[in-house]
């Protein structure tokens, strides 16, 4: 690993500065989307029950665009 070069955590491309510590908004999704999965395997039990309901469609609704730009990626 090298610290001369300041990169996306995520695909390790260069780092931009709006998006940091990632390269993209796409990134940021996927990290919040891998975050989301293993807090949400972490807790197991009711993790949602203090969120607005808005709240909850809103992260679901980029939850899912996350995970569809990411399968895109895989292909
Ligand atoms: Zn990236």
């Amino acid at each position: 690993m090298s610290a001369k070069k300041k990169t996306c955590t995520i695909c390790e491309r260069e780092m931009v500065e709006r998006y940091r510590p990632f390269c993209s908004r796409r990134c940021a999704d996927k990290d919040l989307a891998g975050w989301f999965g293993e807090s949400y395997r972490l807790t197991e039990q009711a993790p949602f029950e203090e969120m607005e309901p808005e709240d909850m469609a809103a992260l679901e609704e980029a939850l899912a665009e996350a995970l569809s730009r990411r399968e895109e990626d895989m292909t």
